[in-house]
C-alpha cells in the first residue's frame, strides 16, 4: 500500500497498458462538439496527454463529430480553447469527418464479406428483438440487396432513410452490445463540416476503431462505462482488416449533486436555470475555473485519481481543499465588511492620525513576493456588526494590522426589526497594548467616501440539483434546488477594486474568492467576487 501511494503521489500511476515502446506510443482524445468540456473530460484529455508524454508518444485530438444533429462550430472552437488552459497540446487535430469518405468504403466492405447488412425493421422492434435476442427479418437478405440498400443509405433516399446498416455479429451473445449494433445511418441535417456531402454518418463504435487504426493509435483511452463494448471495437477494427490498437479502461469521473453530461448541462442552460456554460455551478472547465478552481490542483486531482477503477460518487472536498493549498501562499488578503451589518466606530486617542494617511502594508504577509497596498488609516472605521456587538464596556480588543484599543463607549439598540444592534461606539487606541493578550481580533476598514452605497458584491453558490446523485429514471425537475445564488452587499478594500479579473483573493476571515466582474463590468460600479469553496464547509 504504502508503494501505491507513493506513485499515486507521483502521479506515476499504472493503467495495466501493454506494449508501451517509448517514442512508439499514440494516444488520442477524441470530444464530441455537442458542449463544453466538463471536469471529466478534463481527466480523459489529461489522461491520455499524461501518458503519451511519459512514453515520449504523440496525441491526438479527434473531434468526434459523426453526428450532425448534435455538433457545431461554437462548441469546436470552445472545446480548443478550454484544452488550451488545461495545458493539453495535440501533436496532430484531426476530426472523424475527415475519413467520411474512407469510412463509407469500409461500410461497403463490411458488406461484401458477409459482416454487415442492412434492416428496416423499425427502432422499437429492433430493440426489443435486441433485448430478447431474436434475429431481424432481414438478418438474412443477400448481399446484394443490402449492397443496394446501402447505395439509398448513402443517398439519403427516401427509400435509404428507412435502412439503417447494421454489424452481423450475434443475435443473442450474453453481452448485448454484439447483438448486431447499428453502424450507419442516415442523417439530413447538414454537418458542420461536411454540410451535404454525405447523407449518412457512421456511428461511433463503427467510427472509432477504424479511424484509430488509420491514424495510428497504439493505446486507446476511455472511461470504463464502454467496457462491455470493448469486444465489438476489437471485431470492427479486425473485420476492416486493420491494425488494432489495445483499449486502456480508466474509471469515469462523477462527483455528487452534479450532472456530468452534456445533454443534461444544455438543459439546464436552454431553462435558463444558468448564465450559459461558464456558470460557476457548472462542473464545466469554464464553470470551474470561474468559481476559482486551478488548473494545476485538478491536474494533481486526476493523477492521483490515476488508474483507479473505482465507480463512487466522488466528493467535491478534496479538490477544494487540493485548490487551497495551492492558492494560499500566493493570495493578496484584504479586508471586507458587511454593508447590512456594518457599525461606523469612532476611535480616540494620542496615536489616531487626525488626517486620513495611507500606511503600506503586506499584501500577504507570509509572501513579501507578492507586493504591497496603501491602507487607509483614519478617525473612523468600519466593523462587522456582530464584531462590535460581542465587545463590552472597558474590553481591550485588538484591530488586526494596528493595535489593541479599548472600548469606551457602546451604545445599542433594540427594536421588534433589527433586534439588538450597536449603533455607535467609541474605541481608544492603545498600542502599548499586548495583541497576544486580547481574545478578539477583528478585521476593520477605514472610512470610505460613501457608506451609503456598497462597493462589492460576494457571491456563494450551491449545488443545481438536491439529490447526490441522480438516476437516469429520475426526472430532474423533481431535483433541482430551489435557489442556488447568495449575494451579499459588501464594502471592500478600495485597493481591491482595481485588481485584475479572474484574481485570486482572500478576504480576512471570510476565505477565499476569485474576481469574477471588475467594476466597469457590472451596471453599478460594484466589484463582484465568488467565494471559492475550500473543501470544509458543506456549502
Ligand atoms: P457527455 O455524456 O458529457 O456528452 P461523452 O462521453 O458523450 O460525455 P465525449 O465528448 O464523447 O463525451 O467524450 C470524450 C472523451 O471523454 C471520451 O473518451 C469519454 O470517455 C471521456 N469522458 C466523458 N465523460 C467522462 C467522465 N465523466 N469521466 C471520465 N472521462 C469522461
Ligand atoms: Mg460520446
Ligand atoms: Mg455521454
Amino acid at each position: 500500500a504504502v508503494t501505491t501511494e507513493k506513485a499515486k503521489d507521483q502521479g506515476s500511476f499504472d493503467l495495466g497498458l501493454k506494449n508501451l515502446v517509448h517514442g512508439q506510443v499514440c494516444t488520442r482524445f477524441p470530444p464530441e462538439p455537442s458542449g463544453y468540456l466538463h471536469i471529466g473530460h478534463a481527466k480523459a484529455a489529461m489522461m491520455n496527454q499524461y501518458i503519451a508524454k511519459t512514453y515520449g508518444g504523440k496525441l491526438i485530438i479527434r473531434f468526434d463529430d459523426t453526428n450532425p444533429s448534435k455538433e457545431k462550430t461554437e462548441f469546436e472552437e470552445t472545446i480548443t480553447e478550454d484544452l488550451k488552459l488545461l495545458g493539453i497540446e495535440a501533436d496532430f487535430v484531426s476530426h472523424t469527418s475527415d475519413y467520411f469518405g474512407e469510412l463509407q468504403k469500409f461500410a461497403h466492405k463490411m458488406i461484401l464479406d458477409g459482416h454487415a447488412y442492412c434492416d428496416d425493421t423499425d427502432q422499437a422492434t429492433m430493440r426489443e428483438q435486441r433485448m430478447v435476442g431474436e434475429a431481424s427479418k432481414c438478418r438474412d437478405i443477400t448481399i446484394d440487396e443490402s449492397l443496394r440498400r446501402f447505395g439509398e443509405i448513402v443517398m439519403g433516399s427516401e427509400e435509404g432513410q428507412k435502412y439503417c446498416l447494421r454489424a452481423k455479429i450475434s443475435v443473442d451473445d450474453k453481452n448485448k452490445a454484439l447483438r448486431d449494433p447499428v453502424i450507419y445511418r442516415v442523417n439530413l441535417t447538414p454537418h458542420h463540416r461536411t454540410g451535404s456531402v454525405y447523407k449518412a454518418y457512421p456511428l461511433y463504435d463503427f467510427a472509432c476503431p477504424i479511424v484509430d487504426s488509420i491514424e495510428g493509435v497504439t493505446h486507446a483511452l476511455r472511461s470504463n462505462e464502454y467496457k462491455d463494448r470493448n469486444p465489438l471495437y476489437y471485431w470492427i477494427a479486425e473485420k476492416a482488416g486493420l491494425r488494432q490498437p489495445q483499449i486502456c479502461d480508466f474509471s469515469r469521473l462523477n462527483f455528487v449533486y452534479t450532472l456530468l453530461s452534456k445533454r443534461k448541462l444544455q438543459w439546464f442552460v436552454d431553462e435558463g436555470f444558468v448564465t450559459g456554460w461558464d456558470d460557476p455551478r457548472f462542473p464545466t472547465v469554464r464553470g470551474i475555473r470561474r468559481r476559482g478552481l486551478t488548473i494545476e490542483a485538478l491536474r494533481q486531482y486526476i493523477l492521483m485519481q490515476g488508474a483507479s477503477q473505482n465507480q463512487t460518487m466522488l466528493e467535491w472536498d478534496k479538490l477544494w481543499s487540493l485548490n487551497k493549498k495551492i492558492i494560499d501562499p500566493t493570495a493578496p488578503r484584504y479586508t471586507a465588511v458587511d454593508f447590512k451589518n456594518f457599525v461606523l466606530v469612532n476611535l480616540i486617542g494620542d496615536s489616531v492620525p487626525s488626517v486620513p494617511e495611507y500606511r503600506t502594508m503586506p499584501l500577504n504577509k507570509k509572501n513579501p513576493d507578492v507586493g504591497t497596498k496603501q491602507v487607509l488609516y483614519s478617525n473612523q472605521i468600519l466593523l462587522e456588526q456582530a464584531d462590535v456587538a460581542s465587545f463590552s464596556q472597558g474590553e481591550e480588543v485588538t484591530l488586526m494590522d494596528w493595535g489593541n484599543a479599548f472600548v469606551e463607549t457602546i451604545s445599542r439598540s433594540s427594536n421588534p426589526e433589527t433586534g439588538d444592534v450597536v449603533v455607535s461606539a467609541t474605541l481608544k487606541l492603545n498600542l502599548q497594548g499586548n495583541v497576544k493578550t486580547t481574545k478578539k481580533k477583528v478585521t476593520w476598514l477605514g472610512k470610505l467616501d460613501n457608506v451609503s452605497k456598497p462597493n462589492a458584491k460576494l457571491m456563494d453558490f450551491d449545488y443545481l440539483i438536491t439529490k447526490k446523485k441522480l438516476e437516469d429514471s429520475d426526472d430532474i425537475t423533481d431535483h433541482l434546488t430551489e435557489v442556488t445564488e447568495f449575494d451579499t452587499d459588501s464594502f471592500v478594500d478600495p485597493n481591491l477594486m482595481s485588481v485584475k479579473k479572474g484574481t485570486i483573493v482572500q478576504l480576512e476571515r471570510k476565505g477565499f474568492y476569485i474576481v469574477d466582474k471588475t467594476p466597469s463590468e457590472t451596471p453599478d460600479g460594484t466589484i463582484n467576487l465568488i467565494f471559492i469553496p475550500d473543501g470544509k464547509a458543506a456549502s
